[in-house]
């Protein structure tokens, strides 16, 4: 390459500027835990905003905002924003700072400091001890990606701070933090909804779910109607046909679940989401779920009333379950006839390879309804199915280049033919290789077949079917108010890539709801920190 003093030049001058800039930054004062301005001895506020990063109108409207919080004895938070702690560690500044003020009060330990670092780009949470189970560490994360980072980035710091608190107080107030999900109610005053309609706010308002999961609730909630019907018919049919049909609620949702599978998965560009198992491939041909639910348990329903009403029969335990299987019965054959149109349809334009791989997972959920329905049709459809696949894998394939029949080689041989990844995929008996050989002139033709029950995943490193859950750790149990989380550790059998994945544990489903005790106050322009200590949690983000 040509030596261009032009290039040069501009290199030098872009070092100068990147100097210039660094000396200006040394200029700006670096925080360090004693000289953080405490908002306490200056005022009696709650928030700390030396370099000036939020407006005057913001501090004033925080302020406000956390005052309430506090004298209500819910949680006395802590703002502090700076542009920067030079070098130290914001996680561990923000633990330093927080017991060095002593946020909290001393016997709940209900402290929470929110720390934003402009030049670090971090933001951090640290909760007191008493804070756990109101505000895992999930939460104090999902509030700052939702409801902060993003304004932040915008260098909204205004917004992102207000939003950030209104958020906080809602959590304490209403046990939800997504405060815009909130439904609006007609004529309610916000502050009567914050104490008097507490308990009914936490009970009814389940956390935002994504988009996959608020259809897997949609069978409970129609379970819960069927519940209700069934129990006007209570007084004809007696106890007993009452508690079949509960019976059937959950049978059949569990039938449903394992005969077609979960609703495929909606991949996000997320890349933190936990990979999908081979098991939890779902067959694409029919996967009626709870619109299924709903007509079986309508048929059902139809014929117990009728038979009970306009038969006057008396219907038990097991006439109930006899309705409900034979319902079934009929409801799979429907199915089976339909999926066999589908496949006959959907498969037309495939090889014989890429069939064998999408019907392999219908036969892995239907094999079980041939055998609880097996009559009149479903065993031999499965049976059917079975050969099928058989013929679709090992009728004898022609040579692509001299049209030659091949040859089969047996698992021992065609170990020589496979790459590294692919023996350990057999070895693991996540994927099964066949090796086809033409003896005339050399060509061979490896054809993959997974094991549609295997538990393993697709590596997002080298592809290989050999990423395995290798430990689940739970780091912060569900409570009766609050969610918890845990990790599942991923790692590759083959590349050794290895990856982390968080998971959310539901809430514990009890009607109990969060303690309040509203009757405890504090003054709200006292001159220091209610005593409290960190207990370590919170959460940090960065952007
Ligand atoms: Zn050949
Ligand atoms: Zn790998």
């Amino acid at each position: 390459m040509k030596y261009q003093p032009f290039l040069l030049r501009c290199l030098l001058l872009a070092l100068l500027i990147g100097f210039l800039a660094s000396c200006n930054q040394s200029k700006k004062q670096k925080f360090s835990v004693e000289d953080v301005p405490d908002p306490k001895k200056s005022g009696g506020g709650y928030v700390s905003n030396p370099d000036h990063l939020i407006s005057d109108a913001t501090v004033t409207e925080l302020n406000e905002k956390l005052s309430t919080l506090d004298n209500a004895g819910k949680a006395q938070v802590a703002v502090v924003i700076l542009r920067s702690i030079g070098d130290n560690e914001t996680r561990d500044f923000a633990h330093k700072l927080f017991n060095y003020w002593k946020i909290g009060d001393k016997e709940k330990n209900n402290g929470l400091l929110i720390l934003m670092v402009e030049d670090a780009r971090k933001l951090e949470f640290e909760t007191g001890y008493g804070l756990e189970a109101d505000m895992p560490d999930i939460i104090c994360f999902r509030i700052q990606q939702e409801y902060m980072i993003p304004r932040i980035k915008e260098h909204n710091y205004d917004a992102a701070f207000t939003d950030g608190v209104k958020s906080v107080a809602s959590l304490f107030d209403n046990g939800n933090y997504a405060y815009d999900m909130l439904p609006d109610l007609p004529g309610a005053d916000a502050s009567l909804m914050a104490t008097d309609s507490e308990t009914v706010a936490t009970d009814e308002i389940p956390p935002p779910v994504t988009a996959g999961d608020a259809i897997d609730v949609a069978p409970q909630s129609f379970a819960s109607t069927e519940e209700a019907t069934s129990s006007a018919s209570n007084d004809y049919t007696g106890d007993f046909s009452f508690m079949a049909i509960i019976f059937w609620l959950f049978i059949s949702a569990a039938m449903m679940h394992v005969f077609f599978g979960k609703k495929a998965k909606r991949r996000k560009e997320n890349a933190d989401e936990e990979p999908l198992a081979v098991t939890a491939v779902p067959n694409e041909f029919l996967r009626p779920r709870w619109i299924g639910l709903i007509i079986i348990h309508a048929i059902a329903f139809y014929t117990i009333f009728y038979l009970i009403t306009k038969r006057h029969m008396d219907v038990g335990f097991l006439k109930v379950c006899l309705i409900y299987y034979l319902v079934w019965l009929v409801f799979m054959h429907v199915a089976v006839l339909l999926i066999m149109l589908r496949t006959a349809v959907m498969l037309k334009n495939d090889d014989r390879h890429l069939k064998w791989l999408r019907l392999e997972v219908l036969r892995r959920d239907l094999r079980i309804a041939g055998y609880i329905f097996p009559l009149p049709y479903l065993w031999l459809y499965i049976m059917w199915l079975k050969n099928r696949l058989n013929h679709l894998r090992n009728d004898v394939y022609d040579c692509p280049q001299c049209a030659q029949a091949m040859h089969k080689l047996d698992e021992a041989e065609d170990d020589t033919y496979l790459e590294k990844g692919q023996v350990v995929e057999e070895k693991l008996d996540s994927v099964d290789y066949d090796v086809w050989r033409c003896d005339t002139c050399n060509t061979q033709t490896v054809l993959n077949y997974t094991n549609m029950r295997s538990a393993l995943a697709d590596c997002p490193s080298c592809k290989h079917k050999t990423y395995k859950c290798k430990k689940t750790v739970t780091k912060q149990r569900a409570t009766t108010s609050s969610e918890g989380w845990g990790i599942k550790e991923y790692v590759c059998a083959f590349c050794a890539y290895a990856h982390d994945y968080q998971f959310v544990i539901p809430k514990i489903s009890e009607s109990s709801s969060s303690s309040s005790s509203g009757s405890s106050s504090s003054s709200s322009s006292s001159s220091s920190w209610g005593g409290g200590s960190s207990g370590g949690g919170g959460a940090s983000s960065s952007w």
